[in-house]
């Protein structure tokens, strides 16, 4: 059984001259963002298991402790052996001043604390993940881009599973009933490892005789050009 490791205080690099001029629409108030992200405090879950099976419409994981439903995932993860499951947030301080700040008339920092902080998670992701990438490749390993419940047709309502899957994240993050995390600048996902490099892009449908792929696959909920191949 995979144990479900946990880190405090992740480093995250943030420069806030480049942060503004990288993200336009957001004020190019240097000494507030160097002052918001203080409040920043990542933490993170994760936990790496063997894939059992991948049937190309369930991804199940060694002793089948968890299973996501998924055709978008189940093709991301198709060259995959193994899969790390994560949750991270980067605390509830931001938010929390992000609110007080409304609830306070001071609308301004209000926008930009909350517009860092949904930056800051993401940020914070794409450096976790770089972090279990440099850590793999010495093994040959390979990741994949990661995947989250809520897009293509991996519902929300996986979230469960994923906490019981990290035991709970120690109650540091956690899940309401309609599945919001708390804090509220938090993330779940899972991305797959291979011996095969993996291409940074993600997986379209089956653009069949059933659907042409028209849409945005990654928003699309059904993967039905996939379920209608699979009944075949
Ligand atoms: S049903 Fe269409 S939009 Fe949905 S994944 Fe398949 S090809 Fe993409």
């Amino acid at each position: 059984m995979g144990t479900v490791n946990h880190l405090q205080q992740f480093h995250v690099p943030f420069d806030a001259e480049q942060f503004v001029q990288s993200h336009k629409e957001c004020p190019q108030d240097v000494p507030l963002l160097d002052a918001l992200w203080k409040m920043v405090h990542p933490a993170v879950f994760w936990r790496e298991e063997l894939i059992a099976e991948n049937d190309g419409v369930c991804l199940r994981l060694y002793h089948n402790t968890l299973c996501v439903q998924s055709c978008y995932v189940a093709k991301g993860l198709a060259q995959c052996s193994r899969a790390t499951v994560l949750a991270l947030t980067i605390g509830s301080a931001l938010p929390q001043f992000a609110a007080n700040a409304a609830a306070e008339g001071r609308l301004y920092e209000a926008a930009v604390a909350d517009y860092l902080g949904s930056h800051a998670v993401e940020l914070f992701a794409d450096a976790f993940c770089a972090y279990l990438q440099q850590q793999a490749l010495p093994k040959g390993m390979y990741a994949t881009l990661r995947y989250s419940p809520g897009y293509g047709d991996w519902a929300l309502s996986a979230q469960p599973d994923i906490f019981q899957f990290l035991n709970g994240c120690r109650n540091k993050i956690q899940l309401s009933e309609n599945y919001l995390m708390e804090p509220v600048k938090s993330i779940t996902a899972i991305m797959g490892w291979s011996d095969k490099w993996q291409k940074p892009e993600y997986p379209h449908g089956e653009h069949n005789a059933f659907c042409n792929g028209g849409h945005n696959c990654a928003a699309c909920v059904t993967w039905a050009c996939r379920k209608v191949r699979n009944q075949g």
